[in-house]
């Protein structure tokens, strides 16, 4: 009998996972803690605040019709998402998460022969999903840990079908403005998708989010993805969206199962679309919180990657070790050597509760 390795196409053996956090549960019981509730996870970037209560109360009324497949064009959602970012619902693809939109990117454009650009210390996901299809990376040095758009713009090569920019940037929490951006966009070959995964826009005061959408509707080869996973507080549910002119859209379609989002996610992220009040008190936490971590940093001599959004990386020595001693303490943070940045990790901002006990711990730990 063949082993599975045997029958297996040749590569798939050879792909790294991602390695998701542990259930908190199982980290409590391991360290001795009494319940989950003892332990505060500030590893994910997930919403501290949780979910939208629109969002919750929509999942409650919408659980009896749960026996009903879900609307597979996801009509009432894009309609909203559409209205509200001036677009039209032929220019919205939403996605089990905005992870599965970056694995139709790849269905629809990578193969053997084609690369993709990416920063060096970006989002990894673009790359599992680039070795998944078997295209090359090209990975460009990031500057000061931030996006070096004219660096990547000239590592295009004519086998480039896709750059990915995640702005602001996973782990490093730095962003690229409008300026370069535009730039950037100027010198883009036609033979080339960008990718803007704006995962944490909302959190930026609004007069900060750059808009890369105006270059959607003047049709260019562009795709924009975003979240329900951050600043909607919905990362369990698993909801994402791309836009992008509507023959993207149609493309990336077709690479898609009928019923990819399910019905409570649908509704649950209809409601949390509409609750600017709690997208708006999140912001305010996140801006709040990472002034915090800034000053007791500063106070504690560390260093930090000065962040826009949701997370702080910080230098502290041993990052491996850090991250293990904090969660002794119960603090759950991300540990970046499998970033290739091992004196660092990264802390999401929580509430002011959890910030504070954060740093308590790391002044033990440092
Ligand atoms: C968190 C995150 C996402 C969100 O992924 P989902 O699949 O929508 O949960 C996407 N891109 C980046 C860079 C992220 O950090």
């Amino acid at each position: 009998m063949a082993s599975f390795d045997e029958l297996a196409k040749d590569w798939i053996g050879g792909l790294s996972t991602y390695e998701p956090g542990r259930p908190i549960e199982e980290v409590a019981r391991e360290l001795g803690f009494d319940s989950a509730a003892d332990i505060i996870k500030l590893a994910s970037n997930e919403n501290s605040l949780g979910p939208s209560p629109l969002a919750v109360e929509a999942i409650r009324e919408g659980a009896e019709a749960m026996h009903r497949y879900p609307d597979g064009g996801a009509f009432y959602l894009k309609k909203a998402l559409a209205s509200k970012l001036g677009v039209r619902p032929q220019e919205i693809l939403p996605g089990n998460g905005s992870n599965e939109l970056i694995e139709f990117i790849g269905h629809t454009f990578l193969g053997p022969g084609v690369n993709v650009v990416v920063a060096d210390t970006a989002f990894v996901v673009y790359r599992l999903i680039a070795a998944m299809f078997r295209a090359d990376v090209v990975a460009v040095p990031m500057r000061e840990l931030t996006h070096d758009l004219d660096a990547m713009l000239a590592a295009i090569t004519p086998e480039t079908r896709v750059v990915f920019v995640s702005n602001p940037n996973n782990p490093t929490g730095t962003m690229v403005g409008q300026e370069e951006i535009d730039r950037f966009m100027e010198g883009v070959p036609g033979h080339v998708v960008v990718c803007f995964d704006e995962a944490y826009i909302e959190l930026l005061p609004p007069g900060d989010q750059p808009d890369v959408l105006k270059y959607v509707r003047q049709g260019r080869n562009v795709i924009v993805l975003r979240t329900f996973s951050k600043a909607y507080g919905l990362a369990g549910l698993r909801v994402g969206y791309a836009i992008a002119p509507e023959e993207g859209i149609a493309l990336l379609n077709r690479v898609r199962q009928p019923f990819n989002l399910n019905s409570m996610a649908q509704l649950a992220a209809l409601a949390a679309l509409g609750d600017d009040e709690h997208v708006a008190v999140t912001r305010d936490l996140v801006q709040d919180g990472l002034s915090f971590f800034v000053g007791e940093c500063f106070r504690m001599g560390l260093e930090y990657v000065p962040s826009v959004t949701s997370f702080i990386l910080v230098k502290v020595g041993e990052g491996r070790r850090v991250f293990e001693s904090l969660q002794k303490a119960g603090v759950i943070v991300r540990p970046m050597d499998g970033y290739g940045l091992p004196e660092y990790v990264r802390i999401t901002v929580g509430t002011a509760d959890e910030n504070q006990r954060a740093i308590a711990a790391l002044s033990e730990a440092v």
